[in-house]
């Protein structure tokens, strides 16, 4: 039986967390992977680096190439240095 989400514990969220990420893993698992964008991401808090992440199952992939890693310290520097992409990414 499922409770309405204001009854639920906290242990019962942290379950629902659980369930969740064994769905997400399930799903990278079964993926092929065919198309990914480069996004920055942080691996630990105060780290990031580019890499490459599957479009369909958003799994960090190996193989980002030297000049996709260029490319997108390239573009970061510029949105970090621009308000208007400071503005959008509070919407
Ligand atoms: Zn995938």
């Amino acid at each position: 039986m499922k409770l309405p989400e204001s009854e639920m514990s906290v242990s019962e969220y942290y379950e629902q967390i659980r369930k969740a990420q064994s769905k997400i893993q399930q799903i990278q698992a079964k993926c092929l992977h065919l198309v990914f964008e480069i996004h920055m991401y942080m691996w630990r808090p105060g780290a990031m680096q580019p890499q490459r992440i599957c479009k369909a199952c958003n799994k960090v992939l190996h193989g980002i190439t030297e000049e996709e890693t260029k490319n997108a310290w390239e573009e970061w520097k510029i949105q970090i240095q621009s308000p208007m992409a400071l503005a959008d990414t509070e919407k």
